[in-house]
């Protein structure tokens, strides 16, 4: 089958949660599974061995397991962006809209450097505003994103287009409509 499928195929999507009516796509099993979890990461290396990354920046938070494993894989360092008033040192943060109220995320300011070329990686993309800000924070400290990634596309949302069409190519592995 192709690889898509089989990742796709060991989704679990969870009814109502967090909230009536949210079709949650949950990459769980994903991870517990071995072998699943070894096809999904040789993915995301096979996809840029060849692009050699200088960092993989991953969102807070199943950003940073899939990202911190590609990253050591690829043998380059691995960046966290953060939920805002976790990070200890100097950062720089993004604020964002939710559909109710807002999101701030944060980066270290000496997480990248100008001239980086960064792949910034989360576990899915839905309205595409966590990816849009985390790239803002990357290109403010002078990065390069070369590409976003993440496992699951919610492409009827819009956010994938959104960010498509703001000039960041997109790697994503699985699309539910
Ligand atoms: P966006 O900012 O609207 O694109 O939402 C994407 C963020 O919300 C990512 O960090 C995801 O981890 C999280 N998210 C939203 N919906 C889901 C879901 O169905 N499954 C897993 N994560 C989700």
């Amino acid at each position: 089958a192709h690889p898509g499928a089989y990742i796709k195929h060991h989704i679990r999507t969870v009814p109502d949660w967090p909230a009536p009516g949210v079709q949650f796509r949950d990459i769980t099993p994903l991870l517990s599974n071995p072998k699943v979890f070894r096809v999904l990461i040789d993915m995301f290396v096979h996809r840029y061995f060849d692009a050699k990354p200088t960092a993989i920046a991953g969102l807070d938070a199943r950003g940073f397991i899939i990202g911190s494993v590609l990253a050591y894989e690829l043998n380059v360092g691995f960046v966290p962006i953060r939920k805002k008033g976790k990070l200890p040192f100097t950062t720089v943060e993004e604020t964002y809209e939710l559909e109710y109220g807002s999101a701030t995320v944060e980066i270290h300011t000496d997480a990248v450097k100008p001239g980086d070329r960064v792949v910034l990686i989360d576990d899915l993309i839905a309205t595409g505003g966590t990816m849009m800000a985390g790239r803002k924070l990357l290109q403010r400290l002078g990065a390069e994103v070369i590409e976003g990634a993440c496992i699951v596309d919610l492409p009827e949302l819009g956010g994938s287009d959104k960010l498509r069409a703001s000039g960041l190519p997109l790697f994503t592995l699985v699309s539910f409509e």
